[in-house]
């Protein structure tokens, strides 16, 4: 399987403007997840009721619906916040939307730490870009096993509401903006792939068909 250890090598200068909300295996080899000490505690006991969930993936329509407005921040929602986020952490994966997960809500998981314990949860995310144009390499969950490089701005402030149904704003550059902006992608049912060729698009089309991949 590709692997792309760009946008954690910190010497790299390219690396910096690259971001996937499939991550590299790079995030600490994190595939191997039973010898991980912080993902064991992650999957502790207290926290055995959550539930790693089937991502869909390309070409599957249903990635093309977009997701509904989140009215209250119930027990359903909270327990839709920690199964994403279980299931982000086992792709593994730096950031997920409910609508990879076939759930048509507004609401996103992204954790860029390599120490995979800050997770960011947004609901309703409203996002305002602003400054230069970076182009980075992306990858999806969703769209296993490819990276191509994608356009995007390097600043975004969020406004959005928290797990607990709080406020917050948010200023983000660098990776954690890229990733803001494709989840919020997927809230509108739109993929990395669709910034890319319509050539290279069908070919990435075709050989998911051929070569299913992911393990979903
Ligand atoms: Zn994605």
């Amino acid at each position: 399987m590709h692997t792309d250890y760009r946008f954690l090598a910190p010497d790299n200068k390219k690396q910096s403007r690259s971001c996937s909300c499939a991550t590299p295996q790079a995030i600490g080899n994190l595939t191997n997840i039973n010898h991980t000490p912080e993902l064991e505690l992650l999957f502790s006991p207290k926290l055995k009721h959550m539930a790693v969930l089937k991502i869909l993936e390309y070409p599957d329509p249903r990635l093309r619906k977009k997701a509904a407005v989140v009215e209250a921040v119930d027990n359903a929602i909270k327990k839709l916040v920690e199964d994403m986020l279980e299931t982000m952490y086992q792709a593994p994966g730096i950031g997920l939307a409910a609508n990879q997960v076939n759930v048509q809500k507004r609401v996103i998981v992204i954790d860029i730490s390599e120490t995979r314990d800050n997770p960011l949860v947004l609901i309703n995310p409203e996002l305002i870009t602003s400054g230069q144009d970076v182009k980075g390499e992306e990858g999806c969950l969703s769209v296993p096993g490819y990276f191509e490089p994608v356009t995007r701005k390097d600043r975004v402030l969020v406004k959005a509401l928290d797990e607990q149904g709080s406020k917050i704003e948010l200023n983000a550059d660098g990776l954690l903006a890229v990733c803001i902006q494709h989840e919020n992608d997927h809230l509108e049912g739109k993929l990395f792939v669709d910034y890319l060729s319509s050539l290279k698009r069908s070919r990435i089309r075709r050989k998911i068909h051929k070569t299913p991949q992911g393990g979903h």
